[in-house]
């Protein structure tokens, strides 16, 4: 892979390639079902790529949470479980990772990140009060609002803009947090739920200029300021990239003192832990952790399993060690920008700049004839796999859900499909095989007509909704 920024030998040597730090030891074989099969199989599902069976799938960029591909010694550690029901030697040693790499004191481990934003949520929240924080998740504002809050975006406008070029689309505006606090009150703000890497911007970074100011702000207004770190450690490669005075500092020590600046973190380990399954939430105020440790139990499992099996918590504490390794970052998200740049130079239409764990496709521009209420992004992932087996999902309306208020749909300005890249797992060649993919659906764009919604669930509903194509 060739890379400008990322290639340091470049600067040396002029254009040169580098590789990632490690060679395949087991492979997985997959198959790309025909096209008549592949037709079958998306009616079947309704035009929703959750609900594809997987064996249905040729390369599977639904997403990257618990879809890494594990190390040797990660495997090494599933063999080390101490599968004890109380006190497991695993929990401890990734407690002391969490310590060691995120900084926080006390570490509560849960089964994955919903798990983690629940019981934060429950702990953190009184009915009435407002949580701002930079764009929205889909489980986290869930459990804010399920908590009795009301979430409030205060992400910058360019996160909203796809084709906004500027490093840090994932910052807080602060002007937006701070008249919030001035129309309700201090008293009325639960935390600030902050994202490291804001996956529905496009996986847009958190500049660390921007997590200082926000310590400064939620002191002076005495607010807690919680991070949802799923995805820090790739946050941590940007600041090291675009931010004066961080090209020379590891992604260790970026990770740390981001960290450093909030008041606890949730996570889920599927995605930057190179796991597939797990979490945890850490603080470092011990009254709330021992309300954590309590209300674990009910939903979760013991506070020293959480609903993890022992080899699940060995993964991840030798998993944290590996994410933040820069050669690690470097590939990983030399991966995702390999995949971008080939996009880019065929004129095709993707967020920018290119984030850390994805390709989003800009549906409002691949379809600018399919109105928003047909489903742009969604009609382009269900087009992606008809023409080449590759599996994306839908981040538009579908995924934006309803307001409670008004029942009517939530419009995002921002109509995008993801294709997330699993960390370790496919090649390069892999994604040459989905670029073409991709501009044989773009080349075909204008006789694509968009979807309705046939069958709509109640919560989340962009996981089991069913669409008809529009004739
Ligand atoms: C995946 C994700 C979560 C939820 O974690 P799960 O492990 O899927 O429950 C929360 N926040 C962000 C940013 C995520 O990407």
């Amino acid at each position: 892979m060739t890379n400008q920024k990322l290639n340091t030998m470049g600067q040396e040597f002029g254009r040169r390639s580098w590789a990632e730090p490690w060679k395949i030891k087991m492979v997985e074989p997959i198959r790309l079902p025909g096209k008549d099969e592949r037709k079958q199989a998306m009616i079947e599902a309704g035009y929703n790529t959750f609900l594809l069976r997987s064996d249905k799938v040729y390369i599977d960029l639904l997403t990257d949470s618990g879809t890494s591909a594990m190390s040797d010694r990660q495997w090494a550690g599933i063999m080390m479980g101490d599968e004890a029901y109380a006190g497991s030697r695993n929990f401890y040693n990734m407690e002391k990772a969490v310590q060691t790499f995120y900084g926080y004191k006390y570490v509560v481990p849960t089964h994955q990140g919903r798990g983690a934003e629940h019981i934060i949520s429950q702990s953190e929240i009184q009915k009435g009060q407002y949580v701002p924080g930079n764009m929205y998740f889909t489980t986290t504002r869930m459990h804010q609002e399920l908590a009795g809050g009301s979430f409030v975006d205060v992400i910058v406008d360019r996160a909203h803009d796809p084709s906004d070029q500027s490093p840090f689309k994932g910052n807080v505006d602060l002007d937006k947090l701070e008249s919030l606090i001035a129309r309700v009150g201090a008293e009325k703000i639960a935390y600030v739920s902050l994202a490291g890497t804001v996956n529905m911007a496009g996986g847009q970074p958190v500049s660390m200029q921007n997590v200082k100011e926000l310590r400064a702000l939620c002191d002076r207004y005495n607010i807690s300021l919680y991070l949802d770190a799923t995805r820090m450690a790739e946050n941590a490669f940007f600041i090291q990239e675009n931010e004066e005075g961080y090209a020379d500092k590891s992604i260790a020590a970026i990770l740390k003192e981001f960290c450093g600046y909030t008041d606890g973190a949730w996570m889920s380990s599927k995605k930057d832990h190179l796991v597939n399954i797990g979490g945890w939430v850490a603080v470092n105020d011990e009254e709330l952790f021992d309300k954590l440790r309590n209300i674990v139990v009910i939903y979760e499992g013991l506070h020293t399993y959480g609903g993890m099996a022992g080899r699940d918590m060995e993964a991840i504490a030798i998993g944290i060690g590996e994410s933040t390794q820069d050669d690690h970052i470097r590939s990983r998200i030399g991966q995702v920008r390999y995949l971008g740049e080939l996009l880019v130079n065929w004129g095709i239409p993707i967020v920018r700049p290119v984030g850390g764990h994805a390709i989003f496709l800009d549906a409002k521009k691949f379809y600018p004839h399919i109105p928003q209420d047909n489903f742009p992004s969604q009609t382009l992932a269900a087009e992606l796999y008809l023409d080449s087996g590759v599996r994306g999902m839908e981040r538009g309306i579908v995924s934006a859900g309803r307001d409670p208020e008004t029942g009517d749909h939530r419009r995002p300005a921002l109509e995008l499909t993801r294709l997330a890249i699993p960390r370790r797992v496919y090649t390069q060649a892999h994604m040459d095989v989905v670029a073409e993919g991709i501009k044989a659906v773009f080349d075909a764009r204008d006789k694509t007509k968009g979807l309705k919604m046939v069958y709509e669930p109640q919560y989340l509903r962009f996981f089991q909704a069913r669409f008809e194509a529009i004739e």
